[in-house]
């Protein structure tokens, strides 16, 4: 029988179409090794799926013994029968199949959720509790949609999602998407299955897209070498798959554009590429001559960056999955004693009074540094961080304190403040790995990365073993360290107009 659509594979187009195509058409082997990281969110998820069920064991029909066929025919008879909750079933009807965590039954039919181990909602602040997460939207219009088509559904496209904190959150499927977006969730659940319909027959032939989220895919290498290949105007910092869409009919490849007269595309303030100004046009352009070229990285204006006699390297290690931080690394350049060192305050112990100490050990550092010197950042990552930590524990800082603190001329986001605004470079993104390998740094470790450090700090909880939370420190010194070479680094580049 053809592949059958899952709902897994909506949760998957949702982050790129292209994952399902290759799902679905390669061979398996041509995948890179299972990531650790990926390994333990898929086990964290099960862990928390466990705990939620077994919370409502009594209600529960369970048929996550059951497989294929016979998980689908118990469902049915579950249904028939009218258990109040049924867990892991299965739901199928033509090309579609679906097995939602749970089917609750309502007065007017079954409604689908899910068990999920992250945030139910996703945004919101104080007075915002959040807009439904669209991955998980599509994989609940997907079982309604079956459920619907099985009439056992409940008349209103609706599913619920159970949250990291067990809390049941309505999905109503036939809300606009978002604020001024008019098209419900129901409305872009329709067009990602006809794109999966026409990619599973052949009519619909994807192609990737380089993005930070290609990052945890086991298509990485395959496609980072087709797209290579290809020339693809992904591999232009910034210009993702919607950008090289409008553009690919006139410009197919980072060589076209780098060559390509880009006046004969603008039209005033406009040019012929949707959602593409002037500007920006000529910025990927010359980002298109620096990689097809391999030129040198320069300066479009001077770096403005203060000189002074102490420099400080910030970097912050968090766990989105318990919601702490655990580490917080400085490194510490006194430029007039000549001398270098690396601070860190580590959760020694996976506690609140652990997290609020090295907040606090932190704090003191960084309003020590900020009246000597100049601390260096390489995203607003550590800013929202640290005014996290402040909502959590408002006895070590005040929100507004750490907010004003990070507003002061002295902290500087290299990232967001030169950079992307002052600097080119012939890559294929501005992460602080790639920039401080361009410019000769190499990590001790052999495969660093944020979410790496996160998987070892999940495993130094279980063990705590010291090698591995020496890891995690010499990776978060490399960090800070990478911070100080790519500072020198700009310093040392031409302006070039
Ligand atoms: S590597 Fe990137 S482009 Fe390729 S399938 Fe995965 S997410 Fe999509």
């Amino acid at each position: 029988m053809a592949k059958r659509i899952s709902g897994g594979m909506l949760y998957s187009a949702v982050q790129c179409p292209h994952r399902v195509f290759l799902d679905a058409t390669q061979d398996d082997s041509l995948r890179d090794e299972p990531n650790a990281f990926v390994e333990m969110l898929w086990e964290h998820g099960l862990a928390h799926e466990a705990a939620m069920v077994d919370e409502m064991a009594a209600s529960l029909e369970d048929l996550s013994q059951l497989a294929g066929d016979d998980k689908a025919a118990a469902t049915l008879q579950a249904m028939d029968a009218g258990a109040e909750l049924i867990y892991s079933g299965r739901i199928e009807v033509d090309d579609m199949v679906g097995e939602p965590d749970l089917l609750r039954k309502t007065a007017k039919g079954y409604v689908p959720g899910d068990i999920k181990s992250g945030r139910g909602l996703e945004g919101g602040d104080d007075d915002d509790e959040g807009k439904p997460k669209l991955h998980y939207a599509m994989q609940l219009a997907h079982y309604a949609h079956i459920l619907e088509r099985i009439g056992r559904g409940t008349g209103k496209r609706e599913g619920f999602i159970i949250d990291r904190n067990g809390d049941d959150i309505a999905y109503d499927l036939d809300l606009p998407l978002w604020g001024r977006e008019k098209r419900t969730s129901w409305d872009r659940y329709t067009e990602l299955l006809a794109e999966i319909r026409g990619m599973l027959s052949g009519a619909h032939v994807t192609r990737g897209a380089l993005a930070s989220v290609c990052g945890l895919c086991h298509w990485h290498t395959y496609c980072s070498d087709e797209l290579g290949r290809l020339d693809d105007l992904t591999l232009i910092p910034e210009l993702g798959r919607a950008k090289r869409d409008v553009m690919a009919a006139a410009i197919g490849s980072v060589k076209a554009l780098a060559t390509v007269n880009i006046a004969t595309f603008v039209k005033g303030t406009k040019t012929d590429f949707k959602g593409i100004g002037p500007d920006s046009l000529a910025k990927f352009q010359e980002r298109a001559k620096l990689l097809s070229t391999a030129g040198a990285p320069y300066l479009k204006q001077a770096h403005g960056l203060p000189d002074t006699p102490l420099e400080v390297f910030f970097d912050v290690e968090t766990d989105p999955m318990r919601n702490l931080c655990y580490l917080h690394g400085y490194y510490i350049v006194d430029l007039e004693a000549g001398k270098t060192e690396y601070k860190s305050f580590f959760m020694r112990a996976n506690t609140p009074e652990e997290e609020a100490a090295a907040f606090a050990e932190s704090w003191a550092l960084l309003k020590w540094a900020m009246t000597r010197g100049t601390v260096y950042v390489y995203s607003p990552y550590e800013r929202t961080t640290m005014r996290a930590l402040s909502r959590k524990y408002p006895e070590v800082a005040k929100e507004e304190e750490v907010s004003e603190l990070f507003a002061r001329p002295n902290m500087v986001d290299l990232y967001t403040d030169v950079v992307r605004k002052k600097t080119e470079w012939p890559v294929r993104n501005h992460s602080i790995k790639t920039l401080a390998k361009h410019l000769g740094f190499a990590w001790r470790d052999t495969h660093p990365s944020g979410a790496a450090s996160i998987e070892w700090y999940h495993r130094w909880v279980e063990t705590a073993d010291a090698a591995i939370a020496q890891r995690i420190l010499q990776y978060n010194e490399d960090d800070c360290v990478a911070t100080k070479v790519l500072l020198d680094g700009i310093r040392k580049l031409p302006v070039q107009a």
